[in-house]
């Protein structure tokens, strides 16, 4: 019996070594924003809220039933930081806010120069983001725009799980993840069905607070 125990604890203990020398490392996905440029060649668009803005400022109607997945997408991303590199808060005055959030989809009126918009889909809502920014694509236009819609009528069994995970993915854009994640295990894919935060989605945010930015914030 002697040693056949000895070997498992020496497995174990290998095995406890490893675990130090290679923590599981986890890359994160493409967050920046490429887009052709008119006269050729590529642009590559990368945002995150400077430290001097935090928290970031979102607007909801105080009776939208968004409210209360904005409030639990906020502390999500939040949480994927260890030193507090994005902190977000909702405030009443729409004029004093980064970002505004509907219960609505875009209508023409939302929809200013120089306008991207990222979409997503799952089965009971959809959502979008849009962004502005100067003709240069160097200066983010105040506000940036979330929309979480329903896509079926009255009160669906899953309508409340589809706005958390779309409103956590808006969020996400609102980061500045300007890119969709191509797996389907993360709240970043184009069509999420993760209500949470992933590994992947974490380390991306991370990765992004950390990186250079080519898009600062104009005048509120
Ligand atoms: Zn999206």
């Amino acid at each position: 019996m002697r040693t056949p125990l000895l070997l498992l604890a020496g497995t174990l203990v290998l095995s406890g070594c490893n675990d130090l020398i290679s923590p599981p490392r986890v890359a994160g996905y493409e967050y920046r924003l490429f887009e052709a440029r008119d006269g050729g060649g590529v642009d590559t668009l990368a945002f995150r809220w400077p430290r001097q803005e935090l928290p970031v400022r979102f607007w909801v109607a105080p009776d939208n039933d968004l409210r209360v997945h904005l409030a639990t997408a906020i502390t999500r991303w939040e949480d994927a930081f260890l030193y507090g590199e994005w902190r977000g808060t909702i405030v009443d005055d729409s004029s004093a806010a980064d970002i505004h959030v509907f219960n609505r989809p875009p209508s023409a009126g939302d929809a200013p120069s120089n306008l991207r918009r990222l979409e997503s889909m799952a089965p009971e809502c959809r959502g979008a983001y849009d962004f502005s920014t100067n003709a240069a694509s160097t200066v983010l236009i105040r506000p940036m725009r979330l929309y979480v819609w329903p896509r079926v009528l009255g009160d669906a069994p899953n309508l409340d799980r589809c706005y958390s995970i779309t409103t956590t993915h808006e969020v996400g854009h609102a980061l500045g993840i300007f890119e969709h994640s191509p797996s389907n295990a993360d709240v970043m894919f184009s069509d999420p069905t993760l209500d949470g935060l992933s590994v992947q989605d974490r380390a991306t945010a991370e990765l992004l607070y950390h990186q250079r930015i080519t898009i600062t914030p104009g005048p509120r």
